[in-house]
């Protein structure tokens, strides 16, 4: 029974959802402590170290005694560093970005938080094309902004299309999301989708593109990755690009992010961390600093791993013909449709949760991205974990093969 206090919490926090890839990696997490067989697919982090440098700049760091307050922006050697790795992303921008331009954050997910913060008045329309990450909405409430869902499609490889952006612009429009490489569909979006998206925004001048490149690294594409200021750089003032190290350093823990843009924007959101969190540890600023240095070569073993673990699961999971399967382009998610094996009025939280109990496997269900009827299996986890959690998923569908009330509608 849930006690009643007097003193309540705010409404805010009625209206805010749990972070279900939190919750779910945490549950995995805990059922394997207890010694249950089960195969985590849910985790959105890479399984490899983090790199050698960023670990020996944390050590010399903590050795000279750094562990004072920074400016809350962050040191000027890593906004330099971070704002000379976006401008090699961004080529033709008129102004360059300089370290002015640069706010260090808790993580990515901080960025995002604070950008939302600094560029929403109540009820300001955020729009967020689904299947979307599933923090976009939650954190546009949290700011008082009002999230609004355009669909993409699965023939369209869920990439939001300009006709689609035109039509769900309004007069309280303020900003539109975008994520390439995207979780959880794994879509890339390139050159030219992104020139006919902004083709779209330079019509109204009021919207902001909030652009996160989170998965910047991990692109299978052999044209490689776009970043969107570099599709159109005279959009400069209106950009925030979002990024950090969790994913392309597999640095998830150590919380480090950031976010590049205009100076008044990047001055704000300075401001707000000031007043809230101040700055990001120093130690981490530290090791972003040093894997900012690595050559990209050093991480190509990375992605080849990732593109070998996403064939190998394909491959698996291409055995039942009835699973709706998209070919990522990037990130480590596979997005896969399940609608056949939903029971009636069952929706892709169901199907997980009878996945867990009948194979010990977790994936995440597609509900709380926007998608009822898929369900996320993530390939940032080594070989042969993801080789028996794929099998025990087949094992289950064709378990289930024979059941005759399943609803074959994928959304
Ligand atoms: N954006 C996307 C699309 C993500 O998947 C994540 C998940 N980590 C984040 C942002 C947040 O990253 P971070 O861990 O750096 O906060
Ligand atoms: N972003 C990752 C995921 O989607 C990590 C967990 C989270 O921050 O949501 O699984």
């Amino acid at each position: 029974m849930v006690k009643a206090f007097s003193a309540s919490l705010s409404e805010r926090m009625g209206r805010v959802k749990e972070s279900v890839t939190i919750k779910l990696n945490a549950l995995a997490n805990e059922l394997k402590q207890k010694g249950v067989d089960v195969i985590n697919l849910t985790a959105g982090e890479p399984d490899f170290s983090a790199p050698e440098p960023a670990k020996k700049a944390v050590i010399e760091a903590v050795n000279q005694n750094l562990s004072h307050y920074t400016p809350a922006p962050g040191v000027m050697p890593l906004r330099d560093a971070v704002a000379a790795k976006t401008n090699r992303q961004q080529p033709d921008l008129s102004e360059p970005w300089t370290g002015k331009n640069v706010v260090v954050t808790n993580g990515a997910k901080h960025a995002l938080y604070n950008s939302f913060l600094a560029i929403l008045n109540p009820e300001d329309e955020v729009i967020i094309p689904a299947p979307y990450w599933l923090s976009y909405p939650e954190m546009v409430k949290l700011c008082d902004g009002t999230p609004v869902v355009v669909e993409t499609k699965f023939e369209d490889q869920f990439k939001l299309t300009s006709e689609w952006l035109e039509s769900m612009i309004t007069d309280r429009s303020r900003a539109v999301i975008l994520n390439s490489p995207g979780n959880p569909t794994g879509s890339v979006y390139g050159k030219e989708d992104f020139e006919a998206l902004a083709k779209v925004v330079r019509k109204h001048p009021n919207l902001w593109v909030v652009s996160d490149e989170i998965y910047d690294r991990i692109s299978f594409e052999d044209s490689g990755f776009v970043s969107f200021l570099s599709v159109a750089p005279d959009l400069q003032d209106r950009v925030i690009t979002i990024n950090g190290l969790s994913k392309s350093g597999a640095m998830t823990g150590w919380r480090l992010g950031w976010a590049v843009g205009r100076g008044d924007l990047i001055a704000a959101m300075s401001k707000l961390q000031g007043q809230t969190t101040s700055n990001v540890n120093v130690l981490a600023q530290e090791a972003a600093i040093a894997a900012l240095k690595m050559p990209e070569s050093e991480f190509q073993s990375q992605i080849e791993a990732y593109k070998k673990r996403k064939d190998l699961a394909l491959a698996i999971l291409r055995k039942n013909g009835k699973l709706e399967i998209g070919v990522p382009k990037g990130a480590f998610y596979l997005f896969v449709g399940i609608g056949a094996f939903c029971a009636a009025g069952e929706d892709s939280v169901g199907f997980a949760e009878r996945l867990l109990e009948e194979k010990k496997v977790t994936v995440v269900p597609g509900t709380p991205f926007g998608a009822p009827k898929f369900v996320r299996i993530s390939f940032a986890t080594d070989e042969r974990s993801l080789q028996r959690g794929c099998e025990r998923i087949i094992e289950f569908l064709e378990g289930h093969e024979g059941d005759t009330k399943h609803d074959s509608t994928t959304e």
